[in-house]
């Protein structure tokens, strides 16, 4: 799974991307990815990306249940599934929005939205944090700018009774106000909340002040992300020079603050390997974050097309394994393991490998 994430996935058939649940292009999260079920684990794995194109791994056309064979230079090496677009798609909201522009199905049960598609940090060229395709799917017409609590309380509620989604999580741009998103946050989660009962991690930078994460627990936020994502700092201000204002030491403490609230291993950080750190720096921080209650979601770089860094490789599966497998010792160790939380990346696991290293 390790090499089939660093390597990504060729689609033999031209009418693959169009198989199971529509690939994601742009856009925060998975992007460029396609989820594919291999050994009974639904994963993201890059298909429209560069490497992707030289893949050594291709999946033969599927038939009409979804079903392929990945193949590695012409040998069949498992058998594979596209699982199915879900229900909720078909829908739209009474004003004409289709749902899967609302929220889409990540993995296999995880329903997820930006609610926020503009962000500060995207705003500007100079700023902008040079991974990121936040405003790509918002330019092609395939998501709309801001989700309103409502919207987002209608398809949580149909993808819950149609397609039995098990958890939701909600991300967001960062916009100009102090609170960077922990409102509007909250206000989606107390919507959500009137008419579903369902596991919700919310995803911001750390807010102005750490009363909002007892605001978002009382709004029925179970679990939060703060994303990391670069942790040396000349490489924070060399690839998101916006977001590397906030530094290292202001996410420490609103990391504190917030497992506070939420409980040990219920808030979580994205660590990027691939974009420079080394091997030691991610490990090091790991630890840190482990020893205050927080669990490092290290997951592999995806160079996504149209973005400052299209070009620069996605790291070697080499390099994923001698990263992954001490964290998943050390998140073991610490008895911090991603099934144990209560909802987001880490507990969905299909953008890493992390959690198949857990055992
Ligand atoms: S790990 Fe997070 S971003 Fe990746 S598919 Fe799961 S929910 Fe989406």
């Amino acid at each position: 799974m390790t090499e089939l994430q660093s390597y990504g996935l060729r689609l033999d058939d031209p009418a693959s991307p169009n198989a199971g649940v529509a690939s994601r292009r742009g856009g925060a999260g998975p992007s460029d990815h396609k989820a594919v079920t291999v050994d009974g684990h639904t994963i993201m794995v890059p298909v429209h990306t560069s490497s992707a194109w030289q893949s050594p791994f291709v999946a033969r056309a599927p038939d009409a249940e979804g079903h392929s064979t990945l193949t590695r230079g012409a040998i069949p090496i498992a058998s594979i599934a596209f699982p199915k677009a879900p229900r909720f798609y078909a829908r739209s909201t009474a004003d004409g929005i289709p749902y899967s522009q609302i929220a889409t199905l990540h993995g296999a049960d995880v329903l997820a939205t930006t609610v926020l598609q503009t962000c500060i940090r995207y705003e500007s060229r100079r700023k902008t944090c040079k991974f990121c395709a936040i405003g790509q799917s918002l330019a092609a017409g395939r998501t709309i700018a801001h989700k309103s609590p409502q919207q987002l309380a209608e398809v949580a509620r149909a993808a819950v009774e149609l397609d039995g989604v098990k958890q939701m999580i909600l991300t967001t741009g960062t916009p100009p106000t102090p609170d960077r998103g922990a409102q509007i946050l909250v206000d989606s989660v107390t919507a959500i909340r009137a008419v579903v009962d369902i596991p919700i991690q919310v995803q911001c930078e750390p807010p102005d002040t750490d009363l909002w994460f007892a605001r978002m627990k009382a709004a029925g936020v179970d679990a939060l992300g703060m994303h990391l994502e670069v942790v040396t700092p000349e490489l924070r201000a060399q690839i998101m020079p916006g977001k590397a204002s906030v530094p290292i030491a202001r996410y420490m403490e609103s990391f504190k603050a917030a497992v506070a609230v939420f409980g040990r291993g219920q808030v979580s950080t994205y660590l990027l390997a691939g974009l420079g750190d080394s091997r030691e720096a991610i490990l090091d921080m790991s630890r840190q974050l482990l020893e205050i209650g927080v669990y490092p979601f290290v997951v592999p770089f995806v160079p996504i097309s149209g973005t400052p860094l299209e070009d620069h490789p996605a790291p070697t599966p080499e390099f994923m394994a001698s990263v992954l497998e001490p964290v998943a010792a050390m998140v073991n160790a610490a008895h911090m393991r991603s099934s144990d939380s209560k909802a987001g990346c880490g507990k969905c696991g299909a953008c890493s490998s992390l959690s198949v290293y857990e055992g």
